[in-house]
């Protein structure tokens, strides 16, 4: 099996560049795991809920807008999200395969990103990450993140509170209260779950990855073997270079 402590083998380049489409509830292991990822293929990853936080930080005309609706767990509207998602996937990082996080979330979304990979060399895989519900709740309400890097952690695996990269303190996304995360998980319940039918019909490959029990390293480990398999072995960077999200 491989694995990220093992040398990779293969030098083999894929035929057409992958464009993976990191899917699942709130709390799946998106974030975590594309960070790993990206760390192993050298792909950007693009994350649509960090990029809407980074326009919110920064009090951008757009993220002033934003942020209301992200505190409330609601979805930022179509239009605006693809936009933004149109114009980052045109810069020349992602031409030799990227990663994308929390996108589509509605149909409409996905009806749009079926559209633009219309003519493009880029072969999309969904991969979904299953995790059971009572064990979301615990993961969101826990999480700490790191305002400096962006760092992921458990309150129960880091009970410092201390960012492990840079010694910044962690704090707890505004939409991670347990009121909000609710309102967050009937969000994708009810607008974000029928996506993947969505993909499927339009006939993208959907991965089902089953990772409750996994650890974010098996996760991601079991993504490139479904990845290969789908797409055939692709180049990957020195396993020395990577290390896991926390
Ligand atoms: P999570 O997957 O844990 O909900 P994200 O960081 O992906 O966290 O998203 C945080 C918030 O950003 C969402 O609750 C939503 O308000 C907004 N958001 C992110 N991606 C999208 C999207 N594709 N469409 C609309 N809103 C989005």
């Amino acid at each position: 099996m491989t694995t990220f402590h093992t040398e990779i083998a293969s030098k083999t380049a894929p035929k057409r560049p992958l464009a993976v489409l990191l899917f699942g509830a709130p709390g799946s292991g998106k974030g975590t795991t594309g960070k790993m990822l990206a760390k192993l293929t050298g792909w950007p990853h693009l994350a649509t809920g960090d990029l809407l936080r980074e326009q919110i930080a920064r009090k951008t005309p757009l993220g002033l807008e934003m942020q209301s609706i992200l505190a409330a767990g609601q979805l930022a509207p179509d239009e605006l999200v693809s936009r933004m998602v149109w114009d980052r996937l045109s810069w020349p990082d992602c031409e030799n395969g990227f990663l994308l996080d929390g996108f589509p979330r509605t149909i409409p979304q996905a009806e749009g990103l079926a559209r633009w990979f219309e003519g493009k060399a880029f072969r999309p895989v969904m991969i979904h990450l299953w995790v059971e519900y009572n064990e979301i709740l615990r993961r969101l309400t826990g999480r700490r993140t790191c305002p400096l890097c962006g760092a992921i952690y458990h309150i129960e695996s880091n009970p410092s509170g201390v960012c492990e990269i840079d010694g910044a303190e962690l704090r707890t996304r505004d939409d991670d209260t347990e009121q909000v995360v609710l309102a967050r998980l009937q969000t994708y319940q009810s607008q974000t779950w029928p996506v993947a039918e969505t993909l499927k019909g339009r006939g993208i490959a959907v991965e089902a990855i089953e990772c409750g029990e996994m650890d974010p390293e098996g996760v991601a480990d079991r993504i490139v073997s479904r990845l290969e398999r789908v797409a055939g072995k692709f180049e990957k960077r020195n396993s020395k270079e990577i290390s896991g999200a926390r």
